[in-house]
């Protein structure tokens, strides 16, 4: 028996985007650049793929970029943004994802422009008021980056409420929404915010393709320089069976988000309810409205369960300490230090999906015992 219980790292991909992305493999070999008829074909399945997406965003294909992933969508907007002289300071928070987190130090140094981090509160709560407050008291334009679901604790930010503070404080506002695509019901009309990111693979989708989306108001300097695809924002060959696949799986999963979301509720509330009952040790992170398919719990820290993540995987429980380190090795949390649990507990995401099955909850609770 395995428990795969790790849906933010990365989600198995569906059998019906598979099926499509070998099709269009098999199919479209043509470049898109070239003129010719095979390539023809080929740009009418990115395009198709930039509009099918721009449709479920409510926004015009033109923008929407093809890039290779939440990573790279991110170094391309902060740097972009950080390039541009206008832009003076950066207002963030402790918990974001570390694509963004390192990109901002990184960039501001690089660009020699502030950052300010909001605090936190001890269910990762971000304060508003002083987000208003930080805008309206500094100098200079704001780029404000705040994540939409933090992929730890689940926590969910208001998008309409940090894009209101944003327009009337004239900031731009970047949200990272790699966790909410195909999640989550999105609607970017009305200008909502400036810039926003997806990568497939966290939505049944393969890895190493995503997108981000750059408010036509906005123009930015590209990430990686070469050829003039993607309208001169991201240069490089399209990976054209990745591009239609991940469109497809996005369609699928924006398809189904409320049904989706009550199934995976469904199992949090069961999980939350045997792990209250049989586990009072077991201590709930983030905020209690988190979004449906992330649950953080915390064992008590002692030197017995050091190897907590190891002795899972071994019976074959995959779950997270945080978020994953591509060592291999686990990192303590930057999120659960954010929110001052580090020296007290050892955290668990748990992260569902549309396949995660009861028997799997079971088994993870099963093993959690023997732990
Ligand atoms: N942002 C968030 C919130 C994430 O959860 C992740 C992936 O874990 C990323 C960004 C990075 O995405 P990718 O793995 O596609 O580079």
């Amino acid at each position: 028996m395995q428990a795969y219980l790790d849906n933010a790292a990365t989600t198995k991909m569906d059998d019906e985007v598979i099926d499509f992305m070998h099709q269009i493999m098999s199919t479209h070999y043509g470049n898109p650049s070239s003129i010719y008829e095979s390539g023809r074909q080929s740009r009418v399945i990115v395009e198709e793929a930039r509009i099918t997406i721009a449709r479920l965003l409510n926004v015009s294909p033109a923008e929407i970029f093809f890039t290779s992933g939440g990573t790279e969508s991110i170094n391309t907007i902060i740097s972009g943004v950080l390039q541009n002289n206008e832009v003076e300071r950066v207002i963030t928070s402790p918990i974001e994802h570390s694509a963004v987190f390192n990109s901002l130090e990184f960039y501001c140094k690089q660009y020699n422009k502030s950052v300010e981090y909001l605090t936190v509160d001890t269910n990762g709560l971000i304060d508003l008021q002083e987000l208003d407050e930080l805008l309206k008291n500094g100098n200079g334009k704001a780029l404000v980056s705040l994540m939409h679901i933090n992929n730890e604790l689940g926590n969910i930010l208001p998008i309409d409420k940090v894009s209101n503070i944003c327009k009337n404080n004239n900031a731009l506002y970047f949200s990272d929404t790699v966790q909410s695509m195909g999640k989550f019901e999105l609607d970017f009309s009305n200008d909502l915010l400036d810039f926003a990111v997806a990568s497939a693979h966290k939505f049944h989708g393969p890895k190493g393709i995503g997108f981000m989306y750059i408010n036509g108001n906005n123009k930015l300097t590209p990430f990686i320089i070469g050829g003039s695809q993607e309208r001169n924002m991201r240069a490089g060959t399209e990976n054209i069976s990745a591009i239609a696949a991940m469109a497809k799986a996005f369609e699928l999963s924006c398809s189904i988000i409320d049904e989706t979301s009550k199934r995976v509720l469904e199992l949090k509330k069961y999980l939350i309810h045997k792990l209250k009952n049989d586990f009072p040790e077991i201590s709930f992170n983030g905020d209690v409205n988190s979004i449906s398919n992330i649950l953080n719990i915390g064992i008590p820290k002692s030197n017995k369960n050091e190897m907590y993540l190891m002795k899972l995987d071994i019976n074959g429980v995959y779950v997270s300490g945080g978020s994953a380190c591509s060592s291999g090795a686990i990192k303590d949390s930057h999120v659960i230090k954010a929110i001052g649990k580090n020296e007290l507990i050892r955290p668990i995401r748990l992260a569902l999906s549309k396949y995660t099955k009861k028997e799997e909850i079971d088994y993870f609770l099963k093993m959690l015992k023997k732990l």
